[in-house]
């Protein structure tokens, strides 16, 4: 199983910071996905990264990265995390906090199954925050990343960065180290229990 990891934005995508600018969503994505490939790797697992570089890359450009693999190895033997952290007050500061796990709106079984694993372990991790959860466990919107990917697929939106108690989370060592924790776990479980 390739286990593909994005890191979604670039240096240069507008806005995605903290409202006191003290956090960059394209830096954290990185940390969190060059933490959890290494993580992977380090127990065997065939993990990498579509953009290792700080400047964007399109959306385009790194669906055609998942599904030159899912070409090249199959769909069925490859599968896509997103990595994100969420923003609600528009440059504000919000009220809205907590983890969630989106898949498309014709999401395969798998995607939906590991979006829900995902959930698990951040439920594990208590952070489920404060906004509804549905019963599935997962919620669902035609991100690019996840809709026009061949593979099984998966976009994490790590907590709020512009919510205050959320982002002394995400700033601390102890929130990023669960954060990687709950993506290693999740797939582990995916790839170990489920793809046989
Ligand atoms: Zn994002």
């Amino acid at each position: 199983m390739k286990i593909l990891i994005d890191n979604g934005h670039g240096k240069e995508t507008p806005g995605k910071r903290s409202p006191d600018s003290t956090f960059f969503e394209w830096q954290f994505n990185r940390e969190i996905a060059t933490r959890v490939r290494e993580a992977l790797v380090n127990e065997g697992y065939d993990a990498e990264r579509i953009v290792t570089t700080d400047e964007d890359v399109s959306l385009m450009e790194r669906c055609h990265r998942v599904n030159a693999v899912c070409q090249q190895l199959g769909r069925k033997n490859v599968v896509l995390i997103s990595i994100h952290a969420n923003a609600a007050g528009k440059g504000n500061w919000s009220t809205a906090r907590g983890w969630t796990g989106w898949v498309a709106k014709q999401a395969s079984a798998n995607s939906r199954l590991l979006a829900q694993l995902l959930y698990d372990q951040a439920l594990l991790m208590g952070y489920k925050g404060n906004r509804s959860v549905p019963p599935t466990h997962y919620w669902q919107a035609d991100f690019a990343i996840i809709k026009r990917t061949l593979c099984p697929a998966v976009l994490t939106e790590n907590l709020f960065y512009d919510n205050a108690e959320d982002l002394a989370i995400l700033k601390s060592e102890t929130g990023k180290s669960n954060i990687v924790q709950i993506h290693v776990d999740a797939i582990k479980r995916y790839v170990n229990d489920f793809m046989h």
